[in-house]
């Protein structure tokens, strides 16, 4: 690992050409403290994530929409990852029935609202992270601002009219999204950069191109009904704040243009091709949907409260 100087800081004999071979390495790496490089050693160490890496991660700001199931270990993993700032959009407060799943809170918390919960959880993990706390739906009238703030979003949200808004108010603020859903034994998940999509690159689809309309809800699929199991929001949100991670630091394979789908029951993961769609309403050539509409996103009970 001759050429990954990311545990250490670089020594006085460094020579200025040392310093032109690796400009953005060694100035990074200067950048960090003696408790950050200790705190994010294994980061440093991993050639695809490294000093360039890290120095990304702490310098970038991501919106969790729900701090329930999904958005349990998706901010754990952030805020010990070292995100610089975590964004929260919650409106509910701990319930009894969440402990369950929502890994986040714990029985003293219960009563308490779910961001002020997890701020005081990710404040214990990692005090260098920033947390900014949205007390509110997100809505048709206040998504583009609480979007526009972010460098990348990741929903965690429980109903459709939720995913179908999240996703296009980040099209339209041009952010990336990486969106999970989880149900019973079954979760799905993928990342959406429609906007990032010009001629000559392999095409990106966004969340419609996929999933269309917001289906009428079946009153049967309400998730007090349906249940989920614990761990299964671990599972997926563990792996949508993978796929956070790679976004930002560039390693590995984007996620975009497939759909990863997890069944729990069988232990099974498959990953299908998600191509766009030509009508989309959204991204397609002919698209109609410009701004948001409040009257397109029908509120709706949780589809399955994550
Ligand atoms: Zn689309």
């Amino acid at each position: 690992m001759a050429d990954q100087p990311a545990l250490r800081k670089p020594s006085s004999e460094e020579t200025l050409h040392d310093r032109e071979k690796h400009p953005t390495s060694i100035s990074m790496i200067e950048d960090f403290t003696d408790p950050q490089i200790e705190r994010y050693a294994r980061h440093l160490v991993l050639p695809e994530i490294g000093d360039e890496g890290q120095a990304r991660l702490l310098s970038a700001s991501v919106l969790i929409v729900g701090a329930g199931g999904l958005g349990s270990p998706l901010l754990l993993y952030l805020a010990a990852a070292g995100v610089g700032r975590l964004g929260v959009v919650e409106d509910d407060s701990v319930d009894l029935s969440n402990l369950q799943r929502q890994v986040l809170h714990d029985t003293p918390a219960v009563g308490s609202h779910k961001g002020d919960s997890a701020r005081e959880r990710l404040a214990a993990i990692n005090p260098e992270v920033e947390v900014t706390l949205h007390k509110t739906r997100l809505t048709a009238e206040n998504a583009g601002e609480i979007v526009a703030g972010y460098d990348l979003v990741a929903d965690g949200s429980d109903n459709f009219a939720t995913r179908f808004l999240v996703n296009d108010a980040c099209y339209l603020a041009g952010k990336t999204l990486v969106s999970a859903a989880i149900m019973r034994f079954d979760g799905q998940l993928s990342t959406f950069k429609a906007h990032q999509r010009h001629e000559g690159e392999e095409a990106h689809p966004c969340y419609r191109c996929l999933f269309g309309e917001q289906p009428e809800r079946d009153p049967k699929q309400s998730c007090a009904d349906v249940g989920v199991l614990a761990s299964l929001p671990g599972v997926m949100g563990s792996l949508q704040a993978t796929e956070v991670i790679k976004e930002i630091t560039g390693a590995g394979d984007s996620l975009s243009g497939r759909l990863l789908l997890y069944d729990a029951l069988s232990t099974s993961f498959r990953v299908i091709r998600a191509k766009p769609d030509p009508a989309c309403l959204l991204c397609g050539p002919q698209a109609r949907i410009t701004s948001l509409d409040p009257a397109r996103y029908r509120p709706e009970e949780a589809v399955c409260e994550s």
